[in-house]
């Protein structure tokens, strides 16, 4: 099996989730005891979270780049970056490393190309809501996307923050999300992508009656196929 580097803690809450999706799949494949060869590098999320509030992307780029070459130089095959928003900085981590990036946008592009679906809503926060680098991301996939309207993105914003990333799941939240994708469903989404990996902790395909598109569970799916070789 290859070794995977993680750059996680953005934030502890979907890294969780990330650990035990792809440690669970591996060994449905493998049996016996056999788990994932994972290499963690966890930030302290509040300077990554203090970046992001100074519009200081290049100074996130460094750090993250920075932990990226670490986590080659002790092992890592690949390179896995566990949140959204921080694949602003993709750039940055692709030009300093030399093993395989796997991309978050493109395990979510691939799941929605398999269901034929071309027109959905992006749920994130508001950097992956309202900046360019995700939405044209998908878009050369030819995936349109439909945002909620500002009051909604910072709802949507604020529960991330506030709520799922510190591990608080907030049953009026929950409601306010479901009210959000039912509008943007009457605006023609096809389909909704939770693209913040927390918002799983809250939402999942049995509370919609349309697919649902988990960027958490797509991208420990893309990396459990990078473990493997496949
Ligand atoms: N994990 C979140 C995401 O997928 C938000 C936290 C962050 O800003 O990295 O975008």
């Amino acid at each position: 099996m290859k070794t995977l580097g993680i750059l996680g803690g953005m934030s502890p809450a979907s890294t969780a989730t990330y650990y035990t999706l792809i440690n669970q799949k591996i060994n449905e494949v493998k049996g016996a005891n056999t788990t994932a060869p994972i290499i963690l590098y966890s930030v302290d999320f509040e300077e990554i979270v203090k970046c992001q509030k100074a519009d200081d992307w290049q100074a996130s780029g460094q750090i993250l780049a920075d932990m990226a070459v670490k986590l080659q130089s002790i092992g890592a095959d690949g390179i896995l970056l566990a949140t959204n928003t921080m694949h602003k900085n993709a750039p940055e981590i692709l030009a300093s490393i030399s093993v395989p990036f796997l991309h978050i946008v493109d395990a979510t592009a691939h799941a929605i190309k398999a269901q034929n679906i071309d027109k959905v809503a992006l749920l994130g926060t508001q950097f992956v809501m309202e900046q360019d680098f995700y939405k044209d991301g998908l878009a050369s996939f030819g995936i349109e996307t439909i945002m909620p309207n500002p009051d909604e993105r910072a709802d949507i914003h604020r529960i991330i923050f506030d709520e799922l990333c510190v591990g608080q799941i907030c049953k009026n939240s929950k409601e306010r999300y479901l009210q959000i994708i039912a509008e943007l469903k009457s605006q023609g989404a096809k389909g909704v992508i939770l693209g913040c990996t927390e918002i799983g902790l809250l939402i999942n395909q049995e509370d919609l009656d349309m697919p649902v598109f988990d960027t958490a569970r797509l991208h420990a799916d893309m990396a459990v196929d990078f473990i493997l070789g496949a």
